[in-house]
């Protein structure tokens, strides 16, 4: 039978800090706040930069608005924030950016940026940027000058081809990762260069020298020949242009074209055989030169010169970057000047990177994907030791595969990977009112991830930006929430909070993104900033009540139970750093796990129904002084455990 350790310390501690919070839910003082210094828990709260706050009333959240608020996540307790990205981008939202070395002026300055990360580490806040390798927008100067000059230094940034299904059948494709074909994504044609063209030209005909010269022009545009043309051009869904003959053999005209597959030269309308239809060899025309004609092999005459593709996984305004060939992937120009990019802010102070969409760099090919993620977290850790930084460099992968199993090899490439598999679990079981089998499905994933890299950490969250919210997912039932709240912060790992989750905003993403990405209602009767989202902005949700001044002003609210709990995981470190043990619950509803770090041991017991139920705890030695913290009714008597509907308990013994 598993004892657990009595925490004299701690148990003392409990009774100091958590007397208002008695079993039975009894909380009459002040919202408890995280006290100033070592942040245990590892909480890290995710920001959208473009909605959290607005400090200059632009509509747009920013840095300062940030900054003004670095209070607001010390009473969360947390110890880093993940921020939208904060580059140049095209969009609000900052997935495609156009200078890495630059912040996006909607948001603020460097200064602004500078300023934010030294003032959240003066609180113990580290600030970590949010970090797109798999592409740019398609308006970075990179992009723009790899399409417009093919032989120049920036071709090589993207997956750009003349011939993409015979480079894709050739293995030339780098950015597949040694695939034949892509994981997601499309070609997209680079302006120009295909066989069409809209617009006015003049034409000339030399029949004695069989060419064609056709330049591009300003001058009025002719009716066709109607007399009796020796020589017509093939042109668009017009058909039959005819040519004016100017001198001997020479015949001209200059007309407003529009074509999507070229032009032929012809000299009958009548028919097309006995040599009658003159085209080219193939190959597309220049225009002011000369083109040889025949009529013989005529293919279609084309404008323009050769085609050329790029290749986007996600969509035409993100074009995805190369590496080259993944093996020597730190060798590639790009690779090179993002990695300066990444050491100009780290240098800055950045604490750390969240990278996003990483099974896309190399087209959801593992081994490919996790050696160029190597590569970039050492030379960023290298950049970050160098600079006197403590400890390792913290990187989050976003590598967002089909199941845990096919994430965990990314703990090859990077120290930590957020787990999206723990939030599938946790709301499914509290769905199915199961949370006998939580813990162990923890413990499997643990050890999924152990096996690639001892020293994994695990980014355990409920929901982001990209998914639908929480609440959502839990039918907007407060007390689910607050449990799911609980779970996350009793478990091991490194929670994420989601902005607005902490304050129980829903949302799903069926009518735009923006759904799921709304704005802190800071006060009771404040605005909100809404330019960033387009408006797109549930009014309904944003009511005084689910407002930052109306929950901290309640300990029943959900903002009380992260605070509450937050600082629980704060104050004991088995909580925080603990590692976990199941313990048998001989209820299906009851989550038991045990949490132990350097000889301390705290019992953590969750209930996933909207029963009251009693468990026996093997081991016993349950008592309401020994609650650390809890949610709703709890109730202890040695080995008896009694929870309220979506009750949660930790337990020094
Ligand atoms: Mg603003």
């Amino acid at each position: 039978m598993r004892r657990f350790r009595i925490l004299a310390g701690l148990a003392l501690a409990s009774i100091c800090l958590f007397s208002c919070d008695k079993p039975g839910g009894n909380q009459g003082n002040k919202t408890p706040q995280i006290e100033k210094g070592e942040h245990l828990a590892d909480v890290t709260y995710q920001v959208n930069v473009y909605s959290f706050a607005d400090s200059d009333g632009d509509g747009w959240g920013d840095l300062k608005g940030v900054t003004q608020h670095l209070d607001y996540f010390e009473s969360l307790g947390v110890s880093a924030l993940w921020l939208s990205p904060v580059q140049a981008a095209m969009s609000y939202h900052g997935y495609n950016v156009t200078d890495y070395n630059a912040i996006n002026p909607k948001l603020g300055t460097e200064a602004d940026f500078k300023d934010l990360i030294n003032q959240a580490k003066a609180k113990g806040i580290g600030i970590y940027m949010d970090y797109v390798l798999n592409h740019s927008g398609s308006d970075n100067a990179w992009f723009k000058s790899a399409c417009a000059n093919p032989t120049g230094p920036y071709r090589d940034y993207y997956v750009l081809s003349e011939n993409p299904t015979a480079d894709v059948a050739a293995g030339k494709i780098d950015n597949y990762g040694g695939a034949k074909a892509p994981g997601m994504g499309n070609w997209y044609t680079v302006t120009g260069g295909s066989t069409g063209y809209k617009g006015r030209l003049h034409f000339l005909v030399d029949m004695s020298k069989k060419t064609v010269t056709v330049t591009q022009t300003t001058a009025t545009p002719q009716s066709p020949c109607t007399g009796s043309p020796k020589c017509w051009l093939w042109i668009g869904d017009e058909g039959g242009v005819g040519l004016y003959e100017t001198s001997a053999n020479i015949f001209e005209i200059t007309i407003d074209v529009d074509t999507s597959w070229g032009f032929l030269i012809r000299t009958s309308l009548t028919t097309w055989d006995g040599g009658t239809k003159w085209g080219g060899d193939g190959s597309g025309l220049t225009f002011g030169t000369p083109y040889k004609i025949n009529n013989t092999t005529a293919a279609d005459i084309t404008f323009g010169g050769t085609a050329l593709y790029y290749f986007a996984s996600f969509d035409k305004s993100m074009p995805d970057l190369n590496y080259g060939p993944y093996d020597k992937a730190s060798e590639s120009a790009a690779f090179k000047d993002l990695a300066a990019s990444a050491d100009k802010w780290i240098k800055m102070g950045v604490a750390g990177l969240r990278l996003d969409a990483v099974i896309w760099i190399y087209q959801n090919q593992t081994a490919a994907n996790v050696a160029f993620l190597k590569s970039w977290y050492d030379h960023c850790n290298a950049t970050w030791k160098a600079g006197g930084g403590q400890g390792d460099f913290y990187m989050v992968g976003e590598a967002w595969c089909d199941n845990a199993e096919q994430m965990a090899p990314y703990y090859k490439g990077l120290p930590s990977n957020f787990n999206f598999y723990y939030w599938y679990t946790l709301k499914d079981r509290i769905k199915k009112a199961r949370g006998d089998d939580f813990a162990k499905t923890v413990l499997y994933f643990r050890g999924l991830f152990k096996a690639q890299r001892p020293g994994f950490i695990d980014a355990i969250k409920l929901t982001n930006h990209d998914e639908d919210r929480a609440a959502e997912d839990l039918g907007k039932s407060l007390e689910k929430e607050k449990l799911a709240a609980a779970v996350l912060l009793t478990s091991p790992g490194k929670p994420y909070i989601y902005q607005g989750e902490e304050l129980g905003y829903w949302g799903n993403k069926g009518g735009g993104d923006e759904y799921v990405r709304a704005p802190i209602k800071w006060t009771k009767t404040g605005t909100v900033p809404t330019t960033a989202l387009g408006g797109k902005v549930d009014n309904s949700m944003l009511s005084a009540s689910i407002s930052v001044e109306a929950q901290s002003a309640d300990e029943a609210s959900l903002l009380s139970v992260y605070r509450k709990f937050s600082q629980a995981r704060n104050t004991y470190k088995a909580l925080a750093r603990g590692e976990i043990s199941e313990v048998s619950s001989s209820n299906p509803a009851i989550a038991l796990w045990t949490m132990s770090y350097e000889g301390q041991t705290v019992l953590v017991a969750h209930n996933f129904g909207a029963g009251v139920v009693s468990v026996n705890v093997p081991g016993g030695g349950l008592s309401a002084e020994g609650i650390l913290v809890s949610n709703g009714v709890v109730t202890a008597n040695d080995t008896s455990l009694t929870l309220g509907a979506y009750a949660s308990a930790v337990f020094a013994q």
